[in-house]
């Protein structure tokens, strides 16, 4: 069974995703991760990111090398985040990425994070989640998760939002039949207990 979580940065994807995959006991598959690490290989390689793409190796889940290099640690800086987001509109790129996360997917249970799995990667997930979250929450989890300042934060937020709901290719938009949950105010026990309802009400 696949489980798809989207949702615009900073609503609380990668947090909800990785508590409610421990919790169900299914793999966990971060797309967003794919995306930062292609990132980090084309800042540092050059090169069409489609060809790196290709090279990914996603190892146990959570450790990320491209290029013969291991860049888990460097895939959370903002600048790999900007980066991903710049490259994210390239087709051939998503092409590349949408192809791997099928092919990881094609066995087993998984909870899969990101912002076209609902609408592109798996369309047929068992249960589609679009979290949510007011715009001033996401930026202060995000502040405080990184030690920066609240007002970068919010403008580079919206800077994101706006490139990543602009796109041409796989814009960020809630799945058809996506349960949209508003995390605002809620804790993520609360949110994950929710998810565990609905994928016991979709395993029906
Ligand atoms: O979710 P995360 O912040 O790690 O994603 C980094 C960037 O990668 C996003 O801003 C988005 O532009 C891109 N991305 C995407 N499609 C995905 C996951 C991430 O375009 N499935």
């Amino acid at each position: 069974m696949v489980i798809a979580i989207d949702g615009p940065a900073g609503a609380g994807k990668s947090t909800v995703a990785r508590a409610a995959a421990e919790r169900l006991g299914f793999a966990y598959l971060d797309t967003g991760a794919m995306y930062r690490a292609v990132a980090v290989a084309t800042l540092a390689g050059g090169g069409p990111p489609a060809a790196w793409a290709q090279e990914l190796k996603v190892l146990e889940g959570s450790r990320y090398v491209v290029d013969g290099r291991e860049v888990t640690g460097e895939i959370r800086t903002t600048v790999a985040a900007e980066e991903a987001s710049r490259i994210a509109s390239d087709p051939a790129l998503r092409r590349a990425l949408v192809e791997r996360q099928r092919a990881l997917m094609a066995d087993g249970d998984w909870v899969a994070e990101g912002r076209d799995i609902g609408t592109v990667v798996a369309p047929d997930a068992a249960l589609k989640v679009f979290l949510t979250a007011s715009a001033a929450e996401r930026a202060a989890r995000r502040a405080a998760e990184l030690g920066a300042d609240l007002r970068v934060v919010l403008a580079d937020q919206t800077l994101r939002d706006e490139q990543d709901s602009r796109r041409e290719h796989s814009p960020l938009h809630a799945a058809e039949g996506a349960v949209e949950l508003d995390t605002s105010g809620r804790t993520v026990d609360e949110v994950v207990s929710e998810i565990v309802r609905l994928a016991g009400d979709a395993e029906r």
